[in-house]
């Protein structure tokens, strides 16, 4: 058998832990054997990210800017005990908000959907994406425990001088202030990665804020969507077939509930963080989720939404068994392979992906399962596998 070929490198980030493991797995079992597969290789495991002074994880960014499209295992984001596990000469910053920042781009969210592994929801019959806004609002907040009674105001102090003053509140009492802010800048790139990310999918888009409360500050999120989508978006999304949707944020949820899914739900920062994980437990797992950056300029970066599974790493190395899910990792370089192949316009790289997915699907519906979807699956007689043996029961299928 001739092995597929590509034209183009992806840009390989390889990661730490139990991902680590499961990354080589992948790669011996599900990739070697069917692609001629060209990666540039960067090695973010945390040991070679202190050796090069993190250099590594901003050289792997760079190298996604060039090529446009990279596939990431997960990573350790340092901490104090990883300071000693590691004997890190720094507390390396988290290599995703390393990339994030370079690229300028929001992380898309997606349940990966199996007959076997029911929404919590019965109505979600497709799966729902989140995107959510990575750029300040409550994050970027800046907060005071307010003594006693006082007055608190809102000053802006313009370069040339000119002040705005508000007054936010005359305390007679203690309470508590908060100062937040956002970029119009990062809103419009927020914007223009969502309504890109809804053409590439052809999925809606969904957008809510609470405008009708907050007049100025998510009314500026609304109407910096709303100008771009109209200048920019409006004639392609109705070449697509899709719609751009703007709701308050507390129908949205209302209407989410009752929704069967099947769109992107682009969310303001906090809303997103809540969101995501609302999505992704009532979808089953966090091992089956996909996520994406997807940068305005056109790079994309696709990982899985989880983190390293550390406890499993640590049975790994005592030699015991693991059965740790590899569903998103594999999705992860699916996306990644497809989106190489839509740009370098190879058909084949493209059905491979597609097959992979199903070769993974079918195992799980076919009742081949690690054990985290065994517990929650409704399929009856689960042949509940270890980590190697889920991915060679693909590779077999494959
Ligand atoms: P985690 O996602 O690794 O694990 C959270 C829980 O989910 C654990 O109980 C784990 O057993 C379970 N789980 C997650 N993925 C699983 C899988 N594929 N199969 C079976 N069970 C799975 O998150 P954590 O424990 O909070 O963090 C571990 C490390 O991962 C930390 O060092 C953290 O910095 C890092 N992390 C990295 C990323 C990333 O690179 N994108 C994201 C989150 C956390």
């Amino acid at each position: 058998m001739s092995k597929i070929q590509m034209t183009t490198p992806l840009v390989e980030m390889d990661g730490d832990e139990m991902t680590r493991i499961l990354w080589k797995m992948i790669k011996d079992e599900l990739l070697l054997p069917f692609i001629d597969l060209k990666t540039e290789y960067y090695d973010l495991g945390l040991e070679h990210r202190n050796e090069t002074n993190d250099q590594v994880t901003f050289d792997s960014a760079e190298a996604t800017k060039k090529y446009g499209v990279a596939v990431k295992c997960a990573t350790i984001t340092p901490n104090a005990a990883r300071m000693d596990e590691y004997d890190l000469k720094e507390m390396w910053k988290s290599p995703n908000g390393t990339i994030r920042a370079i690229l300028d781009g929001t992380v898309f969210r997606a349940p990966i959907t199996v007959k076997g592994i029911e929404p919590t929801v019965s109505k979600w019959k497709k799966p729902i994406t989140i995107a959510r806004h990575a750029y300040g609002d409550v994050y970027k907040g800046v907060e005071i425990k307010v003594p006693g009674a006082g007055k608190a105001e809102l000053v802006f102090t313009g370069e040339d001088g000119t002040e705005i003053r508000e007054t936010i509140h005359d305390f007679d009492g203690p309470g508590v202030i908060q100062g937040m802010h956002n970029i119009d800048a990062s809103i419009a790139s927020f914007a223009r990665s969502c309504f890109t990310y809804a053409l590439d999918t052809k999925q809606d888009l969904w957008f809510a804020t609470k405008d009708t409360i907050s007049k100025k500050y998510d009314h500026t999120f609304k109407d910096i969507f709303q100008e771009i989508f109209d200048a920019e978006y409006k004639e392609k999304f109705d070449a697509a077939g899709i719609e751009y949707f703007y709701t308050l944020i507390d129908d949205a949820v209302a209407r989410v509930m009752k929704s069967e899914g099947g769109f992107i739900w682009a969310c303001k920062n906090y809303d997103g963080d809540v969101m995501s994980d609302m999505i992704s437990s009532a979808f089953g797992s966090l091992a089956m989720m996909t996520s994406v950056l997807v940068s305005p300029h056109g790079y994309y970066e696709y990982e899985a939404a989880h983190g390293t599974v550390q406890r499993h790493y640590y049975k790994h190395l005592k030699g015991e068994e693991t059965s740790t899910n590899s569903v998103a990792t594999i999705f992860a370089w699916t996306g990644a392979l497809r989106k190489r192949g839509e740009l370098d316009g190879n058909e084949e790289l493209m059905a491979f992906a597609d097959k992979l997915e199903k070769a993974t699907l079918d195992t799980i519906e076919s009742g081949t399962m690690t054990k985290d979807l065994a517990l929650i699956t409704t399929l009856e007689n689960v042949n509940a596998v270890n980590s190697e043996e889920f991915i060679k029961a693909i590779a077999t299928r494959l």
